[in-house]
């Protein structure tokens, strides 16, 4: 009887590149300047990220996977995936999520040309920033249920609401907008994106800090004016454009940050001593580096395998939620059992006691914020009904 075999091995030209990405990081980012993003409000590092995230478009690699004929470099998904897992592991302050993920991937799909022209180039050079603006304050896990208005002004549209959450919100040039054109038909048939100007007049912003060091935003709409060219795809077909370039796909993370966290835990428990031994030796926290090595292996073999699926036409979203619920459920838990390894000192955010410079209580204080993107139990429901095809 014939076995059957998964070869998880990579081939030697993703090999060769992994280390091209590798070589990229160690040239171009310093330890300084390795964190999220999504949680560091300091002008000084948002700046040095920004300048960052150009020289990677400069190499051709913010459009990796895209099409040539927009600038693009058209490599297969694995590489992409490969150069995230890379960056993630390194903690790279890679900026423009939202241009280069759910922006540009509606752009490419559903896009004029003239849009495409006009908006592909400034993603790709990292010279447009966008946001997301989907979640209200009736509106997140329910989206459809969005309340924003639209409403035709001549050539234009006049927008009235608030979106909550908005992450770079302050740092945004253009805001990826669902708003509600047609109030008569079934919620999810109603919805139309636009390209909403962030810098002009009728918009306003609130801060929403949070936990973990970061800000996202309360942003209102006063008779905003949006010109009729920048809605994206059809009038009233909005869910299908974000449905179409967001939802559960496969190819996210690998876990590079969890793999990176449990090194440096590893690392740490072998170089300090407890009670005249190093604490590598003592045997509960051996037992609780094991629980974190296997969460790492379980992210690191869900990521790939979703990516698998999406490559050979598997339902994606099967294998993106997986990976996806696998991820948020058990980064608070394995930031928690790190703490626990720390002990007490692990709750210092910084100073000469703080154990790894409080980089695990950072962590541990943004697992919690694992919302964003859809919540763990949302991403179960996608991967019940649309990767099983268990009934509503
Ligand atoms: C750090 C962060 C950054 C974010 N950035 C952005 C952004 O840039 N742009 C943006 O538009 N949004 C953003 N969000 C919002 C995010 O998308 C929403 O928080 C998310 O969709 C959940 O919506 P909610 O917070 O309203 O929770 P709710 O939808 O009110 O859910 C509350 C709880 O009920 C559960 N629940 C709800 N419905 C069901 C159901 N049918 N079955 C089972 N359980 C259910 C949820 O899982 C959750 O635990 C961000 C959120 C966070 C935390």
């Amino acid at each position: 009887m014939g076995v059957a075999t998964m070869d998880l091995s990579f081939t030697p030209e993703q090999g060769a590149w992994r280390r091209e990405v590798r070589d990229f990081l160690d040239r171009e980012l310093p330890s300084k300047y390795e964190f999220q993003t999504d949680y560091e409000e300091r002008d000084e590092y948002w700046d040095f990220a920004v300048q960052f995230t150009k020289k990677v478009g400069a190499r051709g690699w913010i459009g990796l996977t895209w099409p040539k004929e927009v600038g693009g470099q058209a490599r297969p998904p694995i590489d992409s995936a490969i150069m995230v897992d890379e960056f993630d592991y390194r903690a790279a302050p890679l900026v423009n999520a939202i241009g280069h993920g759910l922006a540009g991937g509606t752009i490419l799909k559903f896009g004029s040309p003239e849009q495409k022209r006009r908006f592909i180039p400034g993603i790709l050079q990292t010279e447009t920033i966008w946001v997301e603006g989907l979640t209200e304050p009736n509106a997140g896990s329910d989206l459809a249920s969005l309340e924003t208005r639209a409403v035709r002004d001549g050539d234009d549209w006049l927008i009235n609401g608030q979106k909550t959450f908005t992450t770079w919100g302050h740092r945004g040039d253009v805001m990826y907008l669902a708003a509600r054109t047609n109030p008569h038909a079934p919620k999810h048939k109603g919805i139309t994106i636009f390209c909403l100007d962030m810098k002009q007049r009728g918009v306003t912003l609130q801060p929403l800090f949070n936990l973990g060091g970061g800000r996202q935003n309360h942003v209102f709409f006063d008779n905003v004016r949006v010109p009729g060219d920048m809605v994206i795809g059809e009038e009233d077909h909005g869910w299908y454009c974000i449905m179409n370039s967001f939802y559960g796909r496969g190819g996210g993370s690998m876990g590079g940050r969890v793999r990176r966290m449990f090194d440096k835990m590893v690392k740490f428990c072998q170089e300090t001593q407890r009670n005249g031994r190093p604490l590598s030796k003592d045997p509960v926290v051996r037992m609780q580096l094991t629980e974190l090595a296997l969460t790492v292996e379980c992210m690191k073999l869900l990521g790939w395998e979703g990516l698998s699926r999406a490559e050979h036409g598997g339902p994606e979203e099967f294998g993106g939620s997986m990976a996806s619920v696998i991820s948020k459920d058990s980064s608070p838990r394995f930031a928690q059992t790190c703490m626990e390894i720390l002990g007490p000192l692990g709750q210092l955010q910084g100073g000469p006691w703080a154990p790894l410079a409080g980089e695990v209580d950072k962590f541990y204080r943004q697992s919690f914020g694992n919302h964003a993107g859809g919540t763990p139990q949302i991403k179960r429901v996608v991967a019940a009904t649309r990767g099983l095809g268990l009934p509503r």
